[in-house]
């Protein structure tokens, strides 16, 4: 396939620019942007100084004094005037995505695109609302949500169209202004939102750089900025929370995840293994809050296990342009490069590979097959670690006490979830798990008022739902004499 010739002509430019105070601006030093299912560079986006977000950080405070005197309503109409845009010009967004991401085209990439549409509305429409407590003979108390400045906004590389709107709509729509970084690895798609962001946003409100991980660090060292909106691995949040204390910002932090999926003895198979097959493999496996470890009745494991494998042998891995492609590569080298390390201990280690289980390193792209590994121990790599890749193990179990004790036994809390027909059992089970979100007999539903928070290691704070709201905001108590 002539990549160049499937970038849209609009994007087709090697001078992806960062939006700063108003202006789109280029840098001295670029950096490549891959298409990881050729390996081959699609473009360059610039490497920002410590000037430019010094720039960007003193033009968000500025735009701050402004933007959030504006009403609630005003600011909604500003991020709906940019979805508007967006949604124009989605198809050219949902190419761009598949060409930096990876993911297919015809389906990932445009349910991302659409979601992330939804999204924005939604959040445009979201109002937190000040609250009286005391209201008496003498005096009247107040709760209020006030925003709390500039907000840097940190993105990884798995969703980047998505995971960027998230943090824009809220963080702009509460009164804050923003200087948001995508990955390195993905800044293409948010790049190009600047260029939309220019026309709508007042300068300032919205700044988008682009860099290494240098940059972010920067970012949450930066004395002008208040809080940090981060989405990443469990260990980048930890340093970043560890250098957001310089000035007691406030975070988020949205982490990575290890999530159970325990199948009951009375679970519909037919029903239960194309959805866990679709939450654990989709976006090929590079999904924070997906099910990584399937735990099985002892009763059923084996009717489970040769129809899941039944059903992912159906499933193409390719090149996310292509209209037949399932599943799209690893979106870099370095994860690529962590999943044949994942792979080899799986080999060493003798473990019972179902299906998969052997990476053709002679691809352009980084291919990785789906794969399934048959009730490894708990302590091996591939039930401990996270993988960020199409590779699942399945584990067998005996009792509900004890997978429930094998389930929590993780330093990951993000997701999880409980399939069976005994839907009150399975509630149950549900409650005892240690998880931001738990699922039964459903999985990845998610809402634009439904909290998405990470317990233990998975993560700080909440994104969406009026929690998600209020983590962009002071809570301020007013009090007046009558
Ligand atoms: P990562 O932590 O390597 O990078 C995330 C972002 O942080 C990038 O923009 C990177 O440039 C920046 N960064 C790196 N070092 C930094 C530092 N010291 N200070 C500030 N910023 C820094 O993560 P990734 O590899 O891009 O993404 C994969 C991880 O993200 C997985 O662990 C996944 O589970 C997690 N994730 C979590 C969620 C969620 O909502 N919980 C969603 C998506 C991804």
């Amino acid at each position: 396939m002539n990549i160049a010739t499937a970038i849209p002509e609009a994007v087709r430019t090697d001078d992806f620019r960062m939006l700063i105070n108003g202006d789109l601006k280029g840098s001295n030093r670029l950096f490549e942007v891959y298409n990881p299912a050729t390996n081959a560079v699609i473009a360059h986006a610039p490497e920002a100084t410590r000037d430019d977000l010094d720039e960007a950080v003193a033009a968000a405070g500025i735009a701050f004094k402004s933007w959030s005197k504006l009403s609630w309503d005003e600011r909604g109409a500003y991020i709906h005037r940019f979805t508007d845009v967006i949604e124009q010009r989605r198809e050219e967004l949902a190419t761009m995505l598949t060409l930096e991401q990876g993911k297919p085209r015809h389906s990932f990439a445009t349910r991302e695109v659409d979601l992330a549409i939804h999204w924005l509305r939604g959040m445009a429409d979201q109002r937190l609302h000040h609250e009286i407590l005391e209201d008496n003979d003498e005096h009247v108390v107040e709760v209020q949500h006030t925003p709390l400045g500039v907000v840097g906004a940190i993105t990884p590389w798995n969703f980047p169209v998505l995971l960027s709107l998230w943090k824009i709509a809220p963080c702009l729509v509460t009164g804050n202004t923003m200087v948001l970084k995508p990955s390195p690895y993905t800044p293409m798609c948010t790049l190009w939102f600047g260029t939309i962001a220019k026309d709508i946003f007042p300068k300032g409100v919205l700044n988008i750089v682009s860099g290494g991980n240098d940059l972010g660090q920067w970012m949450t060292e930066h004395p002008g900025i208040s809080k940090i909106s981060f989405t990443g691995s469990s260990a980048t949040g930890k340093k970043v929370m560890a250098s957001s204390a310089v000035n007691l910002k406030r975070i988020t932090l949205e982490l990575g995840g290890n999530d159970a999926a325990i199948v009951m003895p009375d679970a519909d198979l037919d029903e239960v293994v194309p959805q866990l097959f679709g939450a654990a493999f989709g976006n090929s496996g590079q999904w924070c809050i997906a099910p990584k470890r399937i735990f099985i009745h002892s009763s059923n494991y084996r009717t489970f296990a040769d129809k899941f494998v039944a059903f992912a042998k159906e499933k193409k891995v390719g090149d996310g342009m292509l209209p037949d492609t399932d599943l799209g590569p690893i979106q870099n080298k370095m994860q690529y490069a962590k999943l044949l390390n994942m792979f080899e201990d799986i080999r060493e280690k003798g473990y019972n590979v179902l299906l998969g289980g052997c990476i053709d390193e002679s691809l352009a792209g980084n291919f990785v097959p789906v794969t399934i590994v048959d009730n490894p121990p708990d302590d091996s790599r591939i039930v401990r670690e996270e993988p960020f890749g199409p590779v699942v193990p399945l584990l067998q179990y005996d009792d509900f006490d004890e997978v429930v004790e094998r389930a929590n036994n993780t330093d990951y809390g993000l997701g999880g979830s409980v399939w069976g027909r005994d839907r009150a059992k399975a509630i149950e089970i549900a409650r005892q798990l240690d998880t931001g979100t738990v699922w039964v007999n459903e999985i990845q539903v998610h809402g634009i008022t439904l909290p998405l928070a990470g317990h233990k290691q998975s993560g700080m704070g909440v994104e969406n739902g009026v929690e998600g709201l209020c983590d962009f905001t002071n809570t301020k108590t007013l009090m007046f004499r009558k």
